[in-house]
Parts: C-alpha cells; structure tokens; sequence
C-alpha cells in the first residue's frame, strides 16, 4: 500500500477471482464459466463493431436494449446494461444502500457483496442459511433494508421459489429487494414478471455464464422504471460508456440465438444431473443445484484436501474457506468429457486415500 492510498479503503478485503493459473493446462471448472463457445454469428457481430473501434459505444446501447426488451417482456425503459453483472449490482449499493439504510444477505453467498459493501461505507447483516444451506425466506420479511439475494444462490446453486421471493417484496415495500440470477437459466424461475408489479424490484442477470460471454463483460438490470432511472444517475456519473461496442453487438447477436442458448442449457443441466448422480454414488453429499456448479462435500476427504488433490492432477475446481463451507467444493459443470474427467480423478483419490 502506498502512502497516497485513502484511509477510507486501508481495511478494505477485495473480492479474490477465482484462480488462473498458468502453470499447465487444467481442466477450469473453479469460476462457472460456459465451456462452449459463443455461436459465430455472435463471434462476427463483434468483430464487424471492432473495425468502428475508434468511435465511443452507444451509451443508451439502444439496440441491445431494445432486443432484450422483446426478449425479457419489459419496456425498454425498464433495462440498464452494465460492464458484466457485477457492474449492477456496485450501481445498486450506490444507488440503494448508505449508513441508515443497511444491506442484507445470506452468510453464504456470492463474495462480491460484501466487498461493495464495505466499498461504500454501507453497513450489513448476514442472515444464516438454514442447517441444509437453503435461505428461508422469512428471515428476510420486513427487514428495514436493501435486501441481496443470489437466486439460485451461489455457491450452494439452490433455489428459492418466485412465491416467497413475492413475500420478501410485499413485507418490505420501502426497500429495494435486489434478486441477482446470474444463474437462473439453468432450471430456475426468473422473478423478472414480477417487476411489473412491485417497483422496490431489481432483478440482476448476466452473459457470463449460460451465454458464453464471461470475457465480454455483459450484465444488465432489469427494474421498474424509476429505479433504472436512479441507477442511470449512477451510471452517468461513472462511465457513461461502460459497455463497449464490441461487447454490445456480441450482446445483441446473443439474445437473437435463442435455440443455441435453450439447447446449450439444456446441455449443462443434464451434465450436472449426470455428476451429481456420479459424485452421490461415490459417496458425496451433493446439494440440490439448479445452476451450472455442483457444491458437493464427502466425509472421507476434507474440502481442501480434495481441491488441492484435483489441482495437482490438472483439474481446479473452486474451494471456500468459510468455516461452514469448508468441507465442500464447487465444481462448474463443463462438457461430458470434462466432467468424466472430474469424475475420474475424485475416483482415484478417494481409492488413494484409503489405501
Ligand atoms: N452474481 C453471482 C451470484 C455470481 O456468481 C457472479 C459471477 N462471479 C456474478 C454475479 C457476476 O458475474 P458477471 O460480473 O460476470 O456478470
């Protein structure tokens, strides 16, 4: 740390990506990336928008919003794209948290929450998920704060039902509820409906993942039409052009590939169907995922142990330390032969480990 550095941030624990090592090949199922590539006309689209490179991007990234308005059944007024979904989700602890207006979120969740949180000064309240990880959703009901919830949630992949997410809308119409379903295309039920009816709803989602677009950096908003407004504020008073041209012609050739993203999901779901039914016959305790990551645990192997023994065979998957986690692993789920791979390797340890 420099001696420039703010006071203001010296305690601040930055989010940790997950890692890139690039010491050797690794089969990379540790950051929930897609393993297929974006189609080609996706591919195409950006490169055409690389050659007006030189012009600034759309800051309204008008067609791009008016393509997802039409895919997501909402007015155009009601979208906000951002720099990947992690961009909202800063704009929302901007835009809807301060000192006496407190964030909320599970204990086990995604990471970045708490980061923004302390980036803004906002102060929060961790509400423990149930003994079998699933969050109970009337812990949230009228809470007096801006509410964060990750659903599916992350990293245990389980879903919370649109009917109590409703709940939590309903108890607390003087706060923003923020749903990030970074995950939600891989069997779970987007609350994007219900932003038609309650304007205190943010729901979040990203390209990253059952979009093949993790590198391009594409996340969006999607609310009522005065909290895009609010979060627009923030926006424009931090980068006007924070989706670039290239990124928003990508983004546009995507939402046009609708049977390449039903059928790529449809892929992922039956990989994780078929890894979890393998790790579960292996002995694993594997947690109801509707994501595209298994979080599994195993009594005869410790959580570190297994993810260090995997990383030294050249598969990574991705391990918390969080005491409560710290017996499981979150494994992303990739093409069949990735996966048999995975499987195979957790195979030969376990048969290590007993010997
Ligand atoms: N929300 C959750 C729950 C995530 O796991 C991630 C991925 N790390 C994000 C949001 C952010 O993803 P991105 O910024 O790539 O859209």
């Amino acid at each position: 740390m420099s001696r420039f550095f703010s006071d203001k941030f010296s305690s601040l624990a930055p989010y940790v990506p997950g890692e890139q090592p690039k010491d050797m090949q690794y089969i990379k199922l540790n950051t929930n990336e897609s393993p297929f590539p974006p189609p080609k006309s996706v591919v195409e689209a950006a490169r055409v928008e690389a050659q007006k490179a030189q012009l600034y991007s759309d800051p309204e990234c008008s067609l791009l919003v008016e393509k997802a308005a039409e895919t997501f059944g909402v007015k155009k007024t009601q979208l906000l794209f951002t720099n990947g979904s992690d961009e909202i989700l800063n704009f929302a602890f901007m835009a809807f948290c301060d000192p006496s207006t407190p964030a909320v979120f599970p204990d086990i969740t995604y990471g970045f929450y708490k980061v923004f949180a302390a980036l803004h000064g906002v102060p929060y309240r961790e509400i423990p998920l149930k003994e079998d990880f699933s969050i109970d959703y009337r812990d949230y009901l009228g809470v007096n704060a801006t509410v964060f919830i990750a659903n599916p949630n992350a990293p245990t992949g389980m879903l919370l039902g649109v009917r109590e997410i409703e709940e939590i809308l309903k108890s607390n119409p003087d706060h923003v509820v923020v749903i990030d379903e970074a995950y939600v295309d891989f069997g779970g039920e987007s609350c994007i409906p219900l932003t038609q009816k309650y304007d205190n709803l943010l729901v979040t989602q990203t390209f990253s993942k059952s979009r093949s677009l993790a590198g391009a950096r594409l996340g969006v908003g999607i609310a009522s039409e005065n909290l895009i407004a609010d979060l627009n504020v923030i926006k424009y008073s931090t980068n006007p052009y924070n989706v670039n041209r290239m990124t928003m012609a990508a983004g546009y050739a995507s939402l046009c590939e609708a049977e390449h993203f039903s059928k790529t999901c449809a892929v992922i779901e039956k990989n994780r169907e078929y890894t979890a039914k393998k790790l579960k016959e292996m002995g694993f305790e594997v947690l109801d995922s509707k994501t595209n990551f298994l979080f599994a645990r195993n009594e005869k192997i410790g959580g570190e142990e297994l993810y260090q023994k995997l990383k030294e065979r050249g598969v990574l998957v991705r391990h918390f330390k969080a005491e409560r986690i710290k017996d499981f692993n979150r494994v992303s789920i990739g093409t069949l032969r990735q996966m048999d791979i995975f499987l195979e390797n957790v195979r030969q340890i376990l048969l290590e480990i007993k010997q």
